[in-house]
This record gives structure tokens, C-alpha cells and sequence, in this order.
């Protein structure tokens, strides 16, 4: 039996049949209900002592708003941005900055998306302050991994690239040169593709070493 992760098999799916055929090092990104990454280094599947390697949900990206996360710490990226905890930081921000909740505001993140989307003013101020928590995961990941290439997939990412993906490229720091980043087009489909290939057993797919580091139980 083969174990892995959502993201693990996302990048596998990205080796074979997406945007990660052919590079040797890319990070597949997630954000959806929660945050985490697939990390191909020099053609092998970073799986870490027991398999948790890049949970980059997990980094710490902020200490002004202090929202806990579902670990139980505060600042870190998954309860910021993340599907689940999106509504939480949009709460917290409108705190914060003064802002009163909209009148009918669901408080589900396609909720806030929408809001931004019909010009409600502090819904599209709270998209930039997302864009800086977003651009410094990404900054995390470019300095912990340096990517030729980072793919974005998830929900989030699906429904709302545009509110997502150029906005956080002012707030990425270049201390290292930018990755390709460009949103999986897979549809959603590469942890699925990946988990197929790595029940099948078919390492030779790839041509790379990524499945000789997963996990063999
Ligand atoms: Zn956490």
C-alpha cells in the first residue's frame, strides 16, 4: 500500500499530466479548505520523517492580527487564507481597521469574494491586506524550496484566481528570482491523477524519482 498526502499526490499529478512535467523542482500549492504543498526537489518528492514535509499552512505570516489557527497557534497562513478560515480574518480585519460587517453578509468566503467583486469598499481593501498575507506564503515558499516553477490549485485559487493571483505579486519578496506561477490546469483533478498513478505503481510514468521517496507501507 502507498500513503500520501493530498498535496503530495497533487504534485505527482502535476509531474505526469500537468505543469510540473519535465521540471525538476516546482511547488504544488493548495489553497482550499485548509493550506499545503507538494514539493518536487530536484525530481523527488520532498516526504519529510513521517510524511508532513512542506505544510506550509503552517508558516507564520503575520503577528497584527493574531488569528488562531486550527493547530492552535497564532499567524499562520491557514488561518488567513484558507476556504474555512477566510471569514474569521475577514472578521477580524473589519475589527481591526474599523470596518462594520456588510449588511447580509453570509460570512462564508465566496461571500466576501462576491463583495469584493461588487465594489463593497471594505471587502476590496481586505483582498489587498489578503494579497500581503498571500505574497508572504509565497515569499516563505520561494526562500524555503527556491521552485523553477509554483502551481496554485484549490478551491479558493479556482473560483477567485483573479482576487488571488496577480494581486499578492507586489507583497512577493525578491530576495530570490520569482518562480513561474501560474494556476494548475488540471481542474482540480491532479491529487486524483496522482493518487491513481501512485496505487497503480507506475514510477516509470514520470521518469523521475519522485515515487522512490513516497511512502511504502
Ligand atoms: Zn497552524
Amino acid at each position: 500500500m502507498v500513503l500520501a498526502n493530498d498535496c503530495h499526490a497533487g504534485i505527482i499529478g502535476e509531474a505526469v499530466f500537468g505543469d510540473a512535467l519535465d521540471l525538476a523542482n516546482v511547488v504544488y500549492l493548495t489553497l482550499s479548505t485548509g493550506i499545503g504543498a507538494g514539493v518536487l526537489d530536484g525530481g523527488r518528492l520532498l516526504f519529510g520523517r513521517d510524511g508532513n514535509a512542506a505544510e506550509v499552512g503552517h508558516f507564520a505570516v503575520d503577528t497584527t492580527y493574531r488569528v488562531r489557527c486550527g493547530c492552535g497557534h497564532e499567524g499562520h497562513w491557514e488561518g488567513y487564507a484558507s476556504g474555512r478560515h477566510l471569514p474569521r480574518f475577514f472578521t477580524r480585519w473589519c475589527e481591526v481597521h474599523g470596518h462594520s460587517l456588510p449588511t447580509g453578509w453570509k460570512g462564508d468566503a465566496a461571500a466576501i469574494f462576491h463583495l469584493a467583486r461588487t465594489g463593497n469598499a471594505p471587502a476590496v481593501a481586505f483582498i489587498d491586506g489578503l494579497a500581503r498575507i498571500n505574497g508572504c506564503g509565497l515569499s516563505d515558499i520561494i526562500v524555503a524550496y527556491d521552485p523553477e516553477r509554483i502551481i496554485l490549485d484549490g478551491g479558493v485559487v479556482r473560483e477567485n484566481g483573479d482576487l488571488i493571483y496577480p494581486r499578492c505579486l507586489p507583497y512577493i519578496d525578491r530576495f530570490l528570482p520569482l518562480p513561474e506561477i501560474l494556476v494548475s490546469r488540471l481542474g482540480g483533478r491532479a491529487p486524483l491523477l496522482g493518487a491513481a498513478i501512485l496505487a497503480r505503481g507506475e514510477p516509470e510514468i514520470a521518469g523521475t524519482d519522485v515515487f522512490r521517496s513516497s511512502c511504502q507501507l
